[in-house]
C-alpha cells in the first residue's frame, strides 16, 4: 500500500506541475464530468447508500445526490467570477501603481470523508478543490465500504484520474497520508483525530481545515401559536431523527426549554414520532440504520447509566441484529453523565428543562464552542443576544439542519467544532492561495526613500 500511494501521490504532483489544472477549461470538464457521473449513476448511488446506512433515497436525494448536483452546477456556473482577479485601488501615496489579488491554487491536496454522508463529505471539499485548480486526494471512509468502492471505481470512469484519486481504507491509510507532504489538508472527523491531523500538518506547515463535531443545542423558547409549535416540533424531528437517524455533525443533539413548555412540546414530540414513524418505529423504511456495532454499543452505553435509563421518557427499542434505535426521548438526564458531556451522534434527544430561558446562554457558554446552535424563537431580542453572547460555527433561528444545504453560507465551525469554512465560493477560497500583486512604475522615485537620513525624510 505504501509504495501504491507514494506512486500515487508522485502522479497528482505531476499533473499539477504540468499546469493544467490550472485553466478555467480543465476546471470545468471536471465539474460537467461530475455533474454526468452523479446523473448516469444516480441508482447506484442510491443502493450504496441503501445497503451502507439504510438511507431512504428521499434522504440520500435530499443530503446527498441532489446536494453534489447543486454545489457542482452552481462551482460551474460562477467559476469564472471566483476565478477572475480582483482589482485593488491602492492610496496615493504608491501612485504610480496597480494592485489586484488573484486566486492560486493551492497544489496537492488531501480531503478525508465522512461516513454519515459519504457522498456528500468526500465530494463537495473535491468540487472546491478542482475548482480551485488542485489535484485531489480524497480518503473515503471505511465505515461505509459501498460508497466508498462506488466513489474509488466510478470517479476514474469520468473524471482526470491523473488528478482525481479516491483512497479506500481505515485508520492505516489515514496514518499513511498524513505521513505524506501535502499543500492542503481537508479533514472531516472528530475532535480526536483533528488533533492527530493538525499535528501531522504541522511538520511540513501545510494548511488545514477542521470540520469537526460536538454537541449541538437547540434551544427552544416558549411559543404560543399551535401551528408554529406544530412546524417547530417537526422541524426537530427533521433534524435528530431525519437526517441520519442523528448522526450527523450538524444533528440536533439536545434541547434547552422552560419546565412551563416542555409537557407541551414533548406532548407533540411523541403524538409526531408517531405520525411520521408509526407506532412500531424499529421497523420503519424512514430511519437510518446505526452505521456498525461499535456505534451501536456506544449508544447503548449511554443508556446503561441507571440515571440516565430512568430519565427515558418515550421510546427504548433497539434492534442489535439490524442495529436501528427507535426514538428515545430522555428528560432531565444528569449533567455530568456522558449523555451529555460528549457528542451523542444517534438518535437518542435529551431535553433538559430550565426555569428560565435566558439561562440557556450560560448552559451553552459553559461548555465546548458548538458547530452550531439552533434556537426556536420569534423574541427579536434574544435572537441578538444569543448571536452576541454565545460563540458557535453557526446560528439557525427557526429550523434545524437547512444552513448545510444553502451554498451562499459559509460553513465550518469555531473552537473544539473546528476551524476553516466551505460550501460554495468559501469552499473555492479553502483551496485556495488570495496572492496579492503590485505593480509599480519606474516614474517617481523620490530620494527621501534612501538615506542619507535627515528630519525632512523623517515624516515624508
Ligand atoms: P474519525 O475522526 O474517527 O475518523 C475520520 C477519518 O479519520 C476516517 O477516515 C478514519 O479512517 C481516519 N482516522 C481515524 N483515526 C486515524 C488516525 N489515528 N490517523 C489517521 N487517520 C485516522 O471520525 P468519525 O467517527 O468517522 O466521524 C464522526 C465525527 O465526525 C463526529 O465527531 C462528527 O461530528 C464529525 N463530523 C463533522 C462534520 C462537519 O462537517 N463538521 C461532518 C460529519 C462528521
Amino acid at each position: 500500500m505504501g509504495g501504491e500511494l507514494e506512486e500515487s501521490l508522485v502522479e497528482l504532483r505531476q499533473t499539477f506541475k504540468s499546469g493544467r489544472t490550472r485553466s478555467a477549461s480543465w476546471r470545468k470538464n471536471q465539474l460537467r464530468a461530475l455533474i454526468k457521473l452523479i446523473h448516469d449513476k444516480e441508482d447506484n448511488i442510491f443502493e450504496a447508500l441503501f445497503q451502507d446506512l439504510g438511507k431512504h433515497p428521499v434522504e440520500s436525494y435530499r443530503d446527498e445526490v441532489g446536494f453534489i448536483e447543486k454545489s457542482a452546477t452552481n462551482a460551474l456556473n460562477c467559476l469564472e467570477k471566483w476565478m477572475a482577479p480582483t482589482k485593488s485601488r491602492l492610496p496615493l501615496g504608491f501612485f504610480p501603481s496597480k494592485g489586484e489579488v488573484i486566486s492560486e491554487p493551492l497544489g496537492v491536496v488531501l480531503v478525508f470523508g465522512s461516513w454519515n454522508f459519504p457522498i456528500t463529505l468526500g465530494l463537495d471539499p473535491v468540487i472546491g478543490a478542482i475548482a480551485a485548480g488542485n489535484t485531489v486526494m480524497l480518503k473515503a471512509s471505511e465505515l461505509t465500504p459501498k460508497c466508498a468502492s462506488f466513489l474509488a471505481e466510478t470517479i476514474p470512469l469520468y473524471m482526470d484520474s491523473n488528478a482525481i484519486k479516491v483512497i479506500v481504507g481505515g485508520v492505516d491509510v489515514g496514518k499513511q497520508l498524513l505521513q505524506q507532504k501535502w499543500d492542503k489538508i481537508f479533514f472531516t472527523g472528530s475532535p480526536r483525530v483533528g488533533r492527530m491531523v493538525m499535528s501531522a500538518a504541522a511538520q511540513h506547515l501545510t494548511p488545514v481545515t477542521l470540520e469537526l463535531g460536538g454537541k449541538c443545542p437547540t434551544i427552544v423558547d416558549t411559543l404560543s401559536s399551535p401551528s408554529d409549535i406544530k412546524t417547530m416540533v417537526k422541524r426537530l424531528i427533521s433534524g435528530k431523527w431525519g437526517t441520519c437517524s442523528g448522526q450527523a455533525c450538524v444533528g440536533v443533539d439536545y434541547i434547552l426549554v422552560e419546565e412551563k413548555f416542555a409537557p407541551t412540546m414533548i406532548d407533540l414530540l411523541k403524538k409526531t414520532l408517531k405520525k411520521l414513524y408509526g407506532d412500531s418505529p424499529i421497523d420503519s423504511k424512514y430511519l437510518c440504520r446505526i452505521i456498525n456495532k461499535n456505534h451501536f454499543e456506544r449508544l447503548h452505553r449511554l443508556l446503561e447509566d441507571p440515571l440516565v435509563a430512568a430519565s427515558i421518557i418515550h421510546g427504548g427499542s433497539l434492534d442489535k441484529e439490524k442495529l436501528i434505535i427507535e426514538p428515545i426521548i430522555l428528560l432531565n438526564p444528569p449533567l455530568d453523565a456522558e449523555i451529555m458531556t460528549e457528542e451523542i451522534f444517534g438518535p437518542l434527544l435529551p431535553i433538559i428543562t430550565l426555569n428560565h430561558i435566558q439561562e440557556s446562554i450560560e448552559f451553552i457558554n459553559s461548555r465546548p464552542k458548538p458547530l452550531t446552535i439552533y434556537a426556536f424563537t420569534k423574541d427579536e431580542t434574544f435572537m441578538r443576544q444569543i448571536v452576541s453572547e454565545t460563540s458557535s460555527g453557526n446560528v439557525v433561528f427557526n429550523d434545524t439542519f437547512v444552513h448545510f444545504v444553502c451554498d451562499v453560507l459559509p460553513f465550518g465551525g469555531v473552537g473544539q467544532s473546528g476551524f476553516g469554512r466551505y460550501h460554495g465560493m468559501y469552499s473555492f477560497e479553502a483551496f485556495s492561495h488570495e496572492k496579492a500583486i503590485m505593480q509599480r512604475s519606474f516614474i517617481i522615485d523620490p530620494d527621501a526613500r534612501y538615506p542619507p537620513w535627515n528630519d525632512f525624510k523623517l515624516k515624508f
